[in-house]
């Protein structure tokens, strides 16, 4: 496997380029190719306006709406800050009430609560169990004076779908502008703006194969007067986004919607029923949950949650596999997926999700490897913790290259050494524990002693990669030491050996908390 790359199952992340939009893209590139400036008047202008002309037709017709209402962006985050924040500062209205949801995107969250900052009142609705939001809730939470209601299409984490025509409809009743975020949606659902009353759409290119930089904000024509540019220069796209147009970037966009349009119900068919094998596997190792579970979710996404494991630990056990988690110590934020809380999910299952994404260039073959992978680090790691039986031993494949921990924590994390545990042990044990699964760790260590020093060691842990790896290279340090010496060094030097980064130090504490309950106890025997 070394050298190979792992399977990518992030399609909700980003997606690859379809070479067919990459060849698109390239003819508007060089000397030869469609590189003008679309507002310049000659000829290089003119081709180039001409092939932005056909992608804003080609974005149109996905989505049911007319060429003239596309403004391209740099994607979907630039589309829903525009939406928000043009919605709320334009001059027309004088409400400021928003109405949006926990379960947004940043993009969404994020100029949301910096208007609430800045005097607006915002309504934060949950959503139901089964993940969606539920269009009598936004109905309650209309007022007169209420300007903007933010609610996104498909979740980008749990794949969840919302009724958003029925919302759109509500909207309509009672004059409030709609915005939905359509990132996960748009090429995997049917859109048709003529049909469904939404009033401001985001969509991003590299979420449908096309490139990263460029994405759209769908204007309806009733929203127009209602939005104020939050880029000013040019004037382009009709002064509501100033910027020279990235032609290629739009060809390339343009090219991908059309595409989707034409393969999106046979995609759809194709990915949902790897989808589903998928899902079989994974539901037949016990503990397993399903995220979204009771509510219609597109075919692209399926986010799992797995008891008695924690979320980083899996992923990084999983090298052959390109995969997110909604866990705590692998994203920028120390909190587990807002989401997933959102949705009522324990801090511990929250944190022990995987979103697994599937797309254009997924195979049976990729899902079956996915689903044997799985199965293999989870009993490993479930073991490890002490909740299912030995493990099998096989540690799988991967360098762990990239897995974010050293070389030697990696070994450590991998093979695990002194793992289990020393029930049955015919001389006198200790065992100290400290943390708990719904603290994100818990260390278990036995001891076996004989007079003043330690025979053997073994452990138990349940927590991300780096406790695991310094539990283990710890435990390894235990036997022949003696009580008085019990606790090699502290947890300074144990992060200065397996290089973990100085922001998880305050992860091993528990380690050296687990060593501490061993010292009382074999003090009070003593
Ligand atoms: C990816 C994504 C975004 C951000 O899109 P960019 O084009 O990367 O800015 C926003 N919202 C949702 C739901 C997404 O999935």
């Amino acid at each position: 496997m070394s050298g190979a790359r792992p399977i990518y199952l992030d399609y909700a992340a980003t997606t690859p380029v379809d070479p067919r939009v990459a060849a698109a893209m390239n003819e508007c590139l060089g000397l030869q190719g469609d590189f003008g400036n679309p507002s310049s008047g000659h000829a290089y202008g003119r081709s180039a306006a001409r092939r932005v002309a056909a992608a804003r037709a080609q974005l149109a017709a996905l989505v049911g709406c007319a060429s003239e209402e596309v403004v391209f962006t740099s994607g979907a985050t630039e589309a829903d800050n525009l939406a928000i924040f043009g919605a709320a500062r334009a001059p027309a209205g004088a409400g400021r009430h928003l109405v949006t949801a926990r379960t947004e995107h940043r993009a969404v969250l994020d100029p949301m609560r910096r208007l609430e900052k800045e005097g607006f009142e915002v309504t934060w609705l949950s959503p139901r169990a089964d993940g969606r939001i539920d269009p009598d809730a936004v109905r309650a939470a209309l007022r007169p004076d209420t300007r903007l209601v933010s609610i996104m299409h498909v979740n980008n984490e749990t794949g969840v779908i919302n009724d958003v025509a029925a919302i759109g409809a509500t909207c309509r009743e009672r004059n409030v502008l709609l915005h939905c975020d359509a990132a996960q949606s748009v090429g995997r659902l049917e859109i048709d703006l003529r049909r469904q009353a939404i009033d401001l759409l985001s969509i991003s290119a590299h979420k449908l194969c096309g490139p990263k930089g460029i994405g759209a904000l769908v204007v309806r024509p009733a929203a127009r007067p209602r939005l104020a540019p939050q880029l000013l220069g040019g004037g382009q796209e009709r002064g509501l986004r100033a910027g020279t147009l990235a032609t290629h970037q739009i060809v390339g966009f343009g090219v991908a919607a059309e595409i989707a349009a034409i393969e999106r119900e046979h995609e759809a068919r194709r990915l949902g029923a790897l989808r589903e094998r998928l899902w079989q596997s994974l539901q037949g190792l016990g503990g397993v949950h399903l995220n979204g579970a009771g509510s219609e979710r597109v075919a692209a996404i399926l986010n799992v949650s797995f008891e008695g494991v924690e979320g980083e630990s899996l992923v990084t056990g999983l090298p052959e596999l390109a995969l997110s988690t909604g866990s705590a110590c692998s994203s920028a934020s120390a909190e587990p997926s807002h989401v997933l809380r959102a949705l009522g999910r324990s801090t511990e299952l929250a944190q022990s999700s995987l979103r697994l994404s599937l797309g254009r260039f997924t195979t049976e073959a990729d899902v079956e490897a996915a689903a044997s992978a799985i199965a293999r680090e989870l009993y490993r790691l479930r073991s490890l913790a002490g909740t299912a039986g030995a493990s099998p031993g096989d540690s799988g494949a991967g360098s762990g290259e990239d897995s974010g921990l050293s070389p030697l924590a990696w070994q450590y994390f991998r093979t695990a050494p002194c793992a289990g545990s020393l029930a049955g042990t015919a001389g006198p044990v200790v065992c100290g524990e400290a943390g708990g699964e719904s603290a994100g760790t818990r260390v278990r260590i036995w001891l076996e002693i004989e007079g003043d020093s330690v025979t053997a060691a073994r452990f138990q842990a349940y927590g991300c990669p780096h406790t695991l790896a310094v539990t283990a290279w710890v435990v390894e340090q235990l036997p022949g030491r003696r009580r008085a010496t019990l606790v090699p060094g502290d947890p300074a030097g144990w992060a200065a050996v397996l290089d973990v980064p100085v922001e998880k130090l305050g992860r091993l504490f528990v380690v050296e908390d687990a060593l501490q309950a061993c010292l009382r106890e074999w003090q009070a025997r003593a």
